[in-house]
């Protein structure tokens, strides 16, 4: 018999996946699974960096022009960077 107590409200629970009193999650397994889900939500609630949206924008534009340009800047972008870092 396994016996837990909830950590929200201290009451004993028996083998109940949720606090009979509280409803608070009990069992590892549905712990995890909320933390996961809680951490899931999190990250999709990050706000995207505006640059990231401008790159997505111009990677699917319908003209190519604007394609190939994003691509030419895009490169000279990367070798700025790596010559910064370097
Ligand atoms: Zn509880």
């Amino acid at each position: 018999m396994i016996e837990r107590k909830c950590t929200k409200c201290q009451t004993w629970n028996q083998e109940e996946k949720f606090c009979k009193n509280c409803g608070t999650a009990l069992a590892p397994d549905e712990i995890e699974r909320i933390e996961e889900a809680k951490r899931q939500e999190w990250r999709e609630n990050q706000p995207r960096p505006k640059l990231d949206i401008l790159l997505e924008k111009a990677k699917n534009h319908k003209n190519p022009v604007v394609r190939i340009l994003f691509y030419i800047l895009y490169s000279a972008g990367l070798i700025i960077l790596q010559s910064v870092h370097l």
